[in-house]
């Protein structure tokens, strides 16, 4: 997923940054970086969180009133140190970017960059060809007579060239700073203005924390610029068909954010309300609500409320464990599930326990819970998910790549409850899923596929089946 920032102050805005991308660390914790622009760029980047790769002396050097930064979640190229972003070229006047999403044909624009285009890559990062295309196309333009129709004329060419699921902050050295949005709004990606002040970030958690009260959305297709007067441009470049990522509201996005005008947190309490309604169909009566720490605690607490039956924490988290399903690996993913959980065992010995978790991958954290739940006292385990079965790949940069690796696309409901060792696993119904995220915005539609398998962009079997061979070449899975 990965979380991106642009930024452009009247002050310095290293320390600021560094802010902006910790309020986003939850989007990934690979790599972080960040870029800033004076009379030259100034880059920092690392594998790490942003509390581990800045500190006081190489803020220090990243000068300058206006800049970059990112924060990396691994869903293409091996994740080594070169892969972290923001990456950039020298030419034309210097333009740096950091990107949120998965590019769908990476392949064919590295191919065509390298041996028809001669342009050098240091990477397997998808932020590296989106990169060079966009300066490419710049290049194209009258460079002697650079304006912001320059920008949107490259933006737009950009569009025409990549494929796939993209938010994208960019510095023109000496020109401004840009912000663009692929035509279907998969990532998300917002614009802040405070006086002479401005901000881009993938999720509004960041201008909150930087003091940016009023917000909005990037919408898809459309290119914002501000250049170094601080006069904005903006431009729909192509014609939106906004499909953003329902997993955003389910899992992927902080519950204090506002993605695309609809409040994260009330979505998860509606999810929770349309869940409970599925958990009586089903006759389930629980003694006791227990979330699955941390994205399904507003789900799991309008859902207690609605079947009237008390909600305790019956699990607590160690927070200083990363998310287990932002982790690559699967050996990583079942021993950090342990590591990260730990029953209260007062709470639940004796109990008929439901937990709610958000979702199911490859059913192996879920089993691992059951049983540790089993293990503290629980008369019975009950599972509830707040999305329905996951059964795609996503292509769009969420680390569930590979069609082999979900639960619900080889088993039924009833074997997968038996898997995971539960009582009785209800999951939300489709239609409760895009009713609840929806809200009051009826009509709004989203990017389902890896619920559904209808990709935004229009993806066939032929090409998930060489993303996954594609991928399986990079990480030996
Ligand atoms: S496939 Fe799923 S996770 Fe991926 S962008 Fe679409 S809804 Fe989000």
């Amino acid at each position: 997923m990965c979380g991106v920032l642009g930024l452009f102050r009247t002050r310095p805005v290293s320390t600021d940054l560094v802010e902006g991308l910790i309020a986003l660390q939850h989007r990934g914790q690979d790599s972080a970086g960040i870029i800033t622009s004076d009379i030259t760029f100034h880059l920092k980047k690392g594998n790490g969180t942003a509390g581990t790769v800045f500190n006081e002396k190489n803020l220090a050097r990243l000068t300058g009133n206006i800049g970059i930064g990112h924060v990396r979640y691994p869903t293409a190229g091996p994740g080594s140190d070169e892969d972290a972003q923001p990456f950039y070229v020298n030419s034309p006047f210097g333009i740096a970017t950091a990107f949120s999403g998965n590019l769908t044909n990476y392949f064919k624009l590295r191919r065509e960059l390298t041996k028809r285009d001669f342009r050098q890559l240091t990477s397997f990062s998808d932020a590296e060809p989106i990169l060079n295309v966009f300066a490419d196309e710049l290049g194209k333009t009258n460079l002697d007579k650079f304006s912001p129709e320059s920008v949107f004329r490259a933006v737009k060419g950009t569009f025409r060239r990549v494929k796939g699921a993209y938010s994208v902050v960019a510095l023109i050295q000496n020109k401004g700073m840009l912000a663009f949005r692929d035509p279907y709004g998969i990532k998300p990606l917002a614009f802040a203005r405070q006086g002479p002040e401005f901000m881009f970030a993938s999720e509004s958690v960041a201008f909150n924390r930087l003091g940016f009260a009023r917000f909005r959305d990037v919408e898809p297709g459309e290119a914002v610029f501000i250049d170094t007067r601080r006069r904005v441009h903006s431009k729909q470049v192509l014609p939106a068909k906004l499909q953003p990522c329902i997993f955003e509201y389910v899992y992927f996005a902080r519950p204090d954010s506002v993605l695309d005008r609809i409040e994260v947190y009330e979505a998860r309490l509606r999810l929770g309300e349309k869940l409970a309604a599925e958990v009586a169909r089903h006759h389930v009566h629980p003694d006791l609500v227990v979330p699955i720490p941390d994205t399904a605690r507003a789900a799991a607490n309008s859902l207690a409320r609605a079947l009237n039956v008390e909600l305790r924490e019956g699990l607590i988290k160690n927070r200083y464990i990363f998310r287990t399903f932002i982790m690559p690996g699967q050996k990583k993913r079942m021993f950090s599930v342990r590591q990260k959980l730990n029953p209260v065992r007062s709470q639940i010995k004796g109990k008929d326990v439901l937990l709610v978790d958000d979702s199911i991958v490859r059913g192996t954290t879920s089993k691992e819970i059951v049983q540790m739940v089993r293990e503290a006292g629980a008369r019975k385990v009950y599972l509830a998910i707040t999305a329905p079965p996951l059964r795609h790949p996503c292509v769009y940069g969420v680390d569930m790549m590979t069609r082999g690796e979900f639960v619900a696309k080889r088993h039924s409901v009833q074997k997968i409850q038996q898997l995971v060792g539960a009582d009785a696993l209800v999951y939300q119904t489709y239609d409760g899923l895009v009713k609840a995220v929806r809200g009051k915005e009826t009509g709004r539609r989203f990017c389902t596929a890896c619920f559904t398998g209808t990709y935004p962009t229009g993806i066939t079997n032929k090409d998930l089946i060489r993303m996954e061979r594609e991928r399986r070449k990079w990480t030996n899975q």
